[in-house]
């Protein structure tokens, strides 16, 4: 079955980071940090309903002009994380300009702070020239986010000098329709098994003895198929469960311990890992002074958290002529022959 995230990563590992992911079936997107986002088109941004900036240094966070531009006329709101100053920048970013003629527009930017003591929100209405409205703190539980029916957004907070957020994007569970089965049981293939995955997604958890729970154990749901109305667990024969994509994004961290250790437990399993790999281990002082990880230590990471596949972003612009020391410096931690 098709994935539910395709991504795209818009600069090469010495341009400002940055990863597109759309959710595809859903003309959605999200976007993991807003540097230079030259590279996205219009109508790209258009879908982005969602950015989780990791911090507002100005490599992460230029583009945010260009999405507001682009989504001023959107019905659709835009919501931004980031970290506790995320607000203000937000806002010093929309008071830089002059509203007086969006009055009929019917954007809506909501904008959370992920902070020790919970989600802090923001609300910006382009009809109220973007004046600032405060919304009621949200309680976090697990790291999560965002839930969503198809997936869900986990964040926790890490050191760069200034807190900096970690985001990692899980889809809940994946849903194949198993095709000799539906044969022998004498279905055809049609729009409902689209349906039936909906309804299963929204109204069921996959725990940890891979077994899909209702949320709620008196809902009964049924499904129209073409040999009439079934409940939805008479079809579980059907289906094909499985763990579904883990894809983690990890910038500017500090390499010290204390981040590394909740590092590897945060991306634990990721089936993509995007981080960066700023210097080499032989300049590992220059690493602490401006709290970036190695290149040693993010290999040395994806190996212990099990990590699918490594995707370096961010890498300092003194190797840009030998490029190459840093991924044999990643691969070779990774494999464990440097550590
Ligand atoms: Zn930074
Ligand atoms: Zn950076």
């Amino acid at each position: 079955m098709a994935r539910l995230f395709h991504y795209k990563i818009i600069n090469d590992a010495f341009g400002d980071p940055c990863v597109f992911l759309r959710l595809l079936r859903e003309k959605r997107a999200l976007l993991f940090d807003v540097g230079d986002i030259r590279k996205i088109s219009f109508n790209e941004i258009l879908k982005v309903s969602d950015i989780f900036v990791t911090h507002t240094h100005i490599d992460h966070f230029i583009g945010f002009d260009q999405v507001i531009r682009a989504v001023l006329r959107r019905p659709m709101p835009l919501r931004i994380y980031g970290p506790e100053n995320i607000i203000e920048c937000v806002y010093g970013k929309l008071k830089g300009y002059t509203w007086n003629l969006v009055a009929d527009y019917p954007l809506q930017i909501e904008v959370y702070a992920i902070t020790k003591k919970g989600l802090k929100g923001a609300k910006f209405v382009a009809s109220k020239g973007f004046k600032i409205e405060r919304l009621k703190k949200i309680s976090i539980t697990d790291n999560i986010v965002l839930q969503e029916p198809l997936f869900k957004v986990k964040a926790i907070e890490l050191s760069h000098g200034i807190p900096v957020i970690a985001y990692s994007v899980e889809e809940d569970f994946h849903i194949n329709i198993n095709k000799v089965e539906l044969q022998n049981l004498g279905f055809q293939i049609g729009p409902w098994l689209g349906q039936l995955k909906r309804l299963i997604k929204e109204n069921y958890e996959y725990d940890s003895e891979k077994m899909l729970k209702p949320k709620n154990e008196l809902l009964k749901i049924t499904v129209e198929t073409p040999k009439g109305k079934f409940s939805v667990e008479e079809l579980f024969p059907l289906l094909k469960i499985t763990k579904g994509e883990k894809i983690s994004y990890v910038m500017d961290v500090s390499p010290t311990e204390e981040n590394i250790k909740k590092i590897i437990e945060f991306v634990r399993d990721s089936d993509i890992l995007f981080c960066e790999a700023y210097f080499l281990n032989k300049d590992k002082e220059r690493a602490f002074e401006r709290n970036h990880l190695t290149a040693a230590i993010t290999g040395n990471i994806a190996r212990q958290a099990r990590v699918k596949e490594l995707i370096i972003l961010h890498i300092s612009p003194k190797y840009i002529e030998n490029p190459q020391d840093i991924y044999k410096e990643v691969e070779l931690s990774r494999s464990g022959i440097l550590l």
